[in-house]
């Protein structure tokens, strides 16, 4: 690795090799910038990975191509090719024995739920205020846009064990577009017409590739050149001169000089790694912004399937894990013909018991849960196992932390070399069709923009 670059040829320096730092390079190369990317992991795709145990494939978590922004979809077809399918594939709640289609549809909730429950919540639905927009916190937001009954029963209980806090301490944005088909109108024309397409495709349809999700990772990799692509390559110091970013440290020892960054690592640890250090102040802030880091349990099956869904939610709180998925009913070649595989996902804080709980015991958990949900008769038919952790999964949007985020990225607006994109990089809760075009408008920025002196 060369420690010295000419500032005139410098390339383009891309930290992170996850979606958001693939695709800057590989619409930069579009762009024809040159690019050099350097990612800490010996492989690339962050947390959107397949990953191998035997002949079972599965994904670091439930991961689905939304086809959000044709331009990206298109880009990301010319890249996959006919490997990248539409899959439909409905996801449901696993509730006191029933299963609820998710994201909550107001016609299978009429079918699902109790009489009484149902003039519960259908005269909740009339008399709520919904002006949930204002709403300090994800409870209100929740108690204002579907009334109580809805709220405690599934969003409230499934949130706050996603997230690791109480409901009044999360921002609204938790949600994200998750909750957008229980609308007022929705919900009377379903009750009284019959299913809409809009509940009925809502999570149902998507893409995703045959090889498994990380097929999008390693397909963007391949464009943008695997020679360009450093992995093992931990980035552990970000010298500047209070203007612009300077260097950066690889794995302790290798100093490379750069001309303009893009970053796409967590945005609290560019704050720790900057040297001279920042404020004490602004250190203290990056410390309180926390992430949710998620526990993996991978069971191999001896029976073509276990469930027909996508995936299958868990709102109850004494059950440990938040939601299973099923590679195979996303593309059936992520398991030999006959066998099937499910992944069991189990959020945790860093250094909380469920964190530390041997991968034995979780294995366990995993196996009485599909036991007791009737899903799985017998240890037997478990032919394979594993276990991974994710971690910095999600970035835990509590109350306050959008302006937290706001004052780091303000702080390092000073470095003119200096570009945020990713989703742990802007501590927002975004998807990859939008990393992808976000890092193509970056790109184009970055091809017209003159380079700073
Ligand atoms: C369980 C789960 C399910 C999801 N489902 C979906 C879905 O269905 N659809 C969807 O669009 N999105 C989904 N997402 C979100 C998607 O995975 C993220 O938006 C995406 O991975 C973010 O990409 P990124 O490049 O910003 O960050 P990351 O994927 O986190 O990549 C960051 C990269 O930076 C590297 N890095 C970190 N520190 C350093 C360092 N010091 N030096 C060098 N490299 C470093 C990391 O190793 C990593 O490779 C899901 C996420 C999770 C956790």
């Amino acid at each position: 690795m060369s420690t010295h670059t000419d500032a005139a040829d410098a390339p383009l320096t891309v930290l992170g090799g996850g979606p958001a730092g693939l695709a800057t390079g590989f619409y930069a190369r579009q762009q024809g910038l040159d690019v050099r990317l350097f990612e800490a992991a010996d492989a690339v795709g962050g947390n959107a990975r397949t990953l191998r145990m035997g002949p079972f494939r599965y994904d670091t978590g439930a991961h689905r191509f939304h086809d959000k922004n044709a331009s990206v979809t298109a880009d990301v077809k010319a890249l996959l090719g006919d490997d990248l399918r539409r899959i439909d594939a409905p996801s449901q709640i696993c509730w006191r024995g029933r299963r609820i289609d998710f994201p909550l549809a107001p016609y299978n909730l009429l079918r699902s739920l109790p009489v009484s429950l149902l003039a519960q919540i259908s005269w909740e639905q009339l008399s709520i205020p919904r002006v949930s927009d204002d709403a300090d916190h994800f409870r209100e937001m929740a108690l204002q846009s579907y009334g109580p009954t809805l709220a405690e029963l599934f969003l409230l209980n499934y949130t706050e064990k996603l997230w690791g806090a109480d409901a009044t301490e999360l921002s609204p944005r938790v949600a994200g577009d998750r909750l957008e088909g229980l609308d007022l109108t929705t919900f009377l024309l379903e009750a009284f017409g019959g299913t809409t397409d809009k509940a009925r495709h809502l999570d149902g349809s998507f893409y995703y590739p045959r090889h498994g999700y990380g097929q999008i990772a390693e397909a963007t990799a391949d464009a943008l050149g695997r020679d360009r692509i450093h992995t093992g390559a931990q980035i552990t110091g970000l010298s500047h001169d209070g203007t612009r970013i300077r260097r950066v440290t690889i794995n302790d020892a290798t100093p490379v000089e750069v001309e303009r960054v893009v970053s796409t690592l967590p945005l609290t640890l560019v704050a720790r790694l900057l040297e001279p250090s920042l404020p004490d102040a602004l250190r203290a802030v990056a410390d309180s912004m926390r992430f949710r880091h998620l526990r993996l349990v991978v069971l191999g099956l001896d029976r073509p399937r276990l469930t027909p869904n996508a995936s299958l939610y868990f709102p109850d709180r004494a059950v440990p894990f938040t939601r299973l998925y099923e590679p195979t009913n996303r593309s059936p070649d992520m398991a030999p013909d006959d066998q099937t595989v499910v992944v069991l996902e189990r959020p945790c804080h860093p250094g909380s018991d469920a964190w530390e709980q041997s991968d034995a015991a979780l294995r366990t958990q995993a196996v009485t849960l599909l036991t007791e949900q009737g899903l799985l008769d017998e240890d037997e038919e478990v032919v394979a196992s594993t276990h991974h952790a994710v971690p910095f999964a999600y970035p835990i949007l509590e109350v306050g932390t959008e302006e937290k985020a706001e004052r780091l990225t303000s702080s390092l607006e000073r470095f003119e070399n200096l570009h945020l994109l990713g989703r742990s990089a802007t501590f927002t809760y975004t998807h990859v069709h939008t990393l992808y075009a976000r890092a193509r408008r970056l790109a184009q920025h970055l091809s017209s923009a003159p380079q700073p002196a």
